[in-house]
């Protein structure tokens, strides 16, 4: 068998955690076996769905490198083709027009509840001889009223649906676009695809559409629905929480697209203990039978960690390009302009986020500092003249390297009998307003002669104020 999978979203806002993990899963089922996989965008909800959304998701595909073989397709655009075949459901009298009003429908549907009943049409329109093209109205599926239909999802087994609990469900809705119901099952049957992985929140929908196209003489894919990733505090994730738990919220905070597909390949999939995962493994490894079928919990301090993995065994120029288009997104983060390699050299084994890199690097380039406090020590007169010392010398090195600006801060340890622990910390200081930093002879590397020179200069003028001030 030819396998082909899809990732069919809704332009309806931006992906989310899950969305994205059901794309990653269909992705890697179809590079596992050799066959394509397709996107679709289904757009015939039209008040809902939006060009920028269409957008973000292609934009946010490409970013993780889930690259379909086919497609994009957009439903809206297939309209003609839905219509076609409704019609002739129609004549076939597999589907029929329905003129209930709204008003009907709501008066059944709260007797419906009222007598403990589940809601549902009780196919009022389902045998009348007149029809009324004009008149107001959508076309249902004539639902078969007997028997059961069973979703044999490849995860979950065998889940068997009486059809007297289901709907005549409507295929085109009263402005003439059809449903999600009818456009989805038709294009996976036309479109050929052979598995459907999906969310949970579909599998309601699965006998329908098994039925429908069962009715008109197709047959159905196989049909796998995951569980869903839940939040912190256990509620399902979804596309109201953008802020959260969208694509853009992880990418805004610097993200690469290796941890995110990594960490959500592993929530809710497993292959024995391992936590990591190259692109190939996970080709290598994935099988839908260890799929788990309860929801995962979100675990943010995991992602980070991947994150903060991924940085570190990364090439760095990767690294560094990862920080180019990360930076030229964030408008307002770089407010002087700062070398990404530096960056990377500087940060790669200390940072969990593309974005604590950058934010860690902006006071190093700054040629002044913030310092909230002085140990007393610091501004004595023995650690002012060992620093001033040190500007001058490194004003005069001709060998800008590590090992030059190391070998300088080691003869003045000696010459003024100061522990050289205790001048790293110093200069760590006076360069960087902190107590924690990379190695300080990589930070005077990396900053530069004349950063490292204004920076002292800064400290000594600040000191200054500080004496007369007192
Ligand atoms: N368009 C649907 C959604 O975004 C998914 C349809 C499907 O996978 O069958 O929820």
């Amino acid at each position: 068998m030819n396998i082909k999978t899809r990732f069919a979203p809704s332009p309806t806002g931006n992906l989310h955690l899950g969305n994205i993990r059901t794309a990653l899963y269909s992705w890697l089922f179809s590079r596992k076996f050799n066959g394509k996989f397709l996107l679709r965008i289904e757009d015939t909800d039209l008040t809902r769905s939006s060009e920028k959304s269409k957008k973000n998701i292609i934009k946010t595909l490409k970013w993780l490198n889930l690259i379909w073989d086919e497609g994009p397709y957009y439903q809206s655009k297939r309209l003609e083709y839905y219509n076609d075949i409704i019609e002739e459901m129609i004549v076939k009298n597999l589907a029929y027009r329905c003129y209930c009003s709204l008003e009907r429908l709501n008066v059944l549907r709260a007797n419906q509840i009222s007598v403990g009943k589940k809601p549902k049409y009780d196919g009022n329109c389902r045998n009348i001889s007149r029809t009324f093209q004009n008149r107001p109205h959508v076309v249902r599926f004539k639902n078969p009223k007997e028997g059961s239909v069973v979703v044999k999802d490849l995860v979950r087994g065998d889940i068997v649906f009486c059809n007297s609990e289901l709907d005549d469900f409507i295929l085109r809705r009263e402005n003439g676009i059809p449903t999600y119901n009818f456009c989805t099952p038709i294009d996976d049957n036309k479109m050929d695809i052979t598995h459907v992985i999906r969310g949970e929140e579909h599998i309601n929908n699965t006998p329908k559409q098994i039925n429908f196209l069962h009715a008109i003489g197709l047959k159905a894919p196989e049909y796998i629905h995951v569980a869903p990733i839940l939040n912190q505090e256990g509620k399902k994730i979804s596309k109201r929480e953008d802020k959260l738990y969208g694509i853009e919220s992880y990418q805004k905070k610097g993200f690469l697209p290796e941890a995110i597909l990594n960490y959500l390949l592993r929530l809710g999939w497993s292959y024995g203990n391992l936590e990591i995962f190259s692109i190939e493994d996970m080709i290598n490894y994935f099988s839908l039978k260890s799929i788990g079928k309860s929801p995962s919990m979100l675990n943010q301090k995991k992602m980070l960690w991947m994150n903060e993995y991924y940085i570190k065994s990364l090439p760095e120029f990767y690294i560094v390009q990862h920080l180019k288009t990360f930076s030229e997104s964030q408008k307002n983060l770089l407010k002087q302009k700062i070398d990404l390699n530096k960056v990377a050299k500087l940060f790669k084994n200390r940072c969990q986020t593309l974005l604590e890199m950058i934010e860690c690097s902006l006071p190093l380039f700054q040629e002044k500092n913030e310092f909230e406090s002085i140990i007393p020590t610091y501004s004595s007169k023995a650690f002012l003249k060992l620093l001033y010392k040190f500007q001058k010398k490194i004003s005069d090195l001709t060998d800008w390297n590590i090992i030059s600006i190391n070998s300088i801060i080691l003869s003045l340890s000696k010459k003024f009998q100061i522990d050289v622990k205790e001048v790293y910390m110093f200069l760590r200081f006076v360069l960087t307003g902190k107590n924690q930093s990379p190695k300080i002879s990589l930070v005077i590397y990396e900053i530069g002669k004349k950063i490292t020179i204004s920076k002292i200069n800064y400290y000594f003028q600040y000191i200054y104020q500080k004496m007369i001030k007192k």
